[in-house]
């Protein structure tokens, strides 16, 4: 090895003793929504599979069949040669699923936030972007060169003021998770509305959390709050209640055809697999045919919130569906918990800076429609007794 990265030993030894290295495991995911870890078999409230759709014996013969008429790769970036009928007719279901006249894929979600934004925002712009916001909004924000101004989550006055200062630039914007991502509250999404519309400026919204979990028709946080109509742009993903991969935009064709031609995330990246579009198609339609499956993860999401509140341990007041964070302030803590729940059978998140903020190290704990009841109380009291037991050490 190069002696010229042996900063990189001391940099991971930094990361080690603040307690925020990560370390690579191998998790198998069983049909049945179960997992095992390390050879143990466990309830997996880690995963973003809200409708437990990855393993659905349809969504997975959906892409069988495209595996075995097509080729596992696209071969080719979707300008060139890579978009196949699979793809269209997802971007087709897609744009029938959010009432929008377009659609278009990306690689992930991900590739979906960066390669809008840098798109549609350049220098001269302003971009306001709540402080919780996903690293891929940040980075697209970053990556377009607009001026960018972070406010402190949900803090609207800041937002207003700072959006009031800049009458000089050339568009302004506002970017925000819907419903975000470590906390599970959703954005005030009808005020962020009025101030766009009052200063003259467009919002951006990224549904990734919401798409098929909330929302009449399941279209997200946009349909919940009646605001669709008021919303620039709306970007999802296909890796988490659609249980596939893969990200999308959905909205007028202009936008659409805008994207197609100068978003350089989904340009200069290999199509879609064909099997991964056959299987997103399939997840929608089973979203749209059988919405008991968000009816039941919100009943069973409101159950194990009032199951831990009744064995004494606090969530995050605001959070609210299937995203629910036990914060323990000190990453050591929060580890030590996850495995202790590991070693009683429940998988849940450990999350540390920098995803979450200095000293709000936390439990994310996924509800899905794959979870009973019953499960869900016995992890609510496992959590009281990890918890308790934790904080006695
Ligand atoms: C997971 C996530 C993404 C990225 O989606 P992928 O399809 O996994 O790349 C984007 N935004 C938010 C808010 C997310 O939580």
């Amino acid at each position: 090895m190069s002696s010229s990265l042996a900063w990189i030993t001391d940099a991971l030894q930094a990361l080690k003793n603040e307690g925020l290295l990560r370390s690579r495991r191998v998790t198998r995911m069983l049909p049945d929504g179960t997992c095992e870890v390390d050879s143990r078999r466990v309830l997996d409230f880690a995963s973003n599979d809200y409708l437990n759709l990855a393993g659905d014996p349809r969504v997975i013969g959906a892409a069988m069949e495209a595996l075995r008429t097509g080729t596992v790769g696209a071969r080719a970036s979707p300008l060139v040669s890579g978009r196949s009928e699979w793809h269209e007719r997802l971007e087709q279901t897609i744009a029938q699923f959010e009432e929008q006249p377009e659609a278009l894929l990306f690689p992930t979600g991900m590739a979906a936030n960066v390669g809008t934004i840098a798109a549609i925002c350049g220098a001269g712009d302003l971009i306001l972007c709540d402080r919780a916001n996903h690293a891929s909004l940040v980075d697209g924000c970053r990556l377009s060169q607009s001026q960018m101004r972070v406010y402190r989550h949900d803090d609207l006055t800041t937002l207003e003021r700072e959006l009031k200062k800049g009458d000089s630039v050339r568009r302004r914007w506002i970017v925000t998770d819907s419903v975000f991502s470590m906390d599970g509250d959703i954005a005030p999404l009808a005020d962020l509305c009025d101030i766009a519309e009052q200063n003259n400026a467009e919002l951006i919204v990224d549904e990734a959390h919401a798409t098929g979990v909330i929302g009449e028709n399941g279209r997200g946080a946009c349909e919940a709050l009646g605001v669709e109509d008021r919303v620039a742009v709306r970007i999802g993903t296909l890796s988490k209640a659609i249980g596939a991969q893969g990200g999308f935009v959905s909205g007028p064709a202009n936008l659409i055809e805008f994207l197609w031609n100068r978003a350089r995330s989904q340009i200069y990246s290999t199509a879609l697999s064909p099997a991964v579009c056959a299987a997103a198609t399939a997840a929608i339609g089973i979203i749209r045919a059988e919405p008991w499956r968000r009816h039941r993860l919100e009943v069973a999401s409101e159950f194990f919130r009032t199951q831990l509140r009744l064995a004494g341990v606090e969530t995050v007041a605001t959070s609210t569906g299937p995203i629910v964070p036990v914060i323990l302030h000190a990453p050591e803590a929060a580890l030590n918990v996850a495995n202790r729940l590991e070693n009683r059978g429940f998988l849940v998140g450990a999350i540390r800076p920098p995803t979450v903020p200095r000293d709000t190290s936390r439990l994310r704990i996924v509800v899905t429609a794959a979870h009973q009841d019953a499960d869900l109380t016995r992890l609510a009291t496992a959590v009281f007794e990890e918890v308790t037991a934790a904080r006695a050490e």
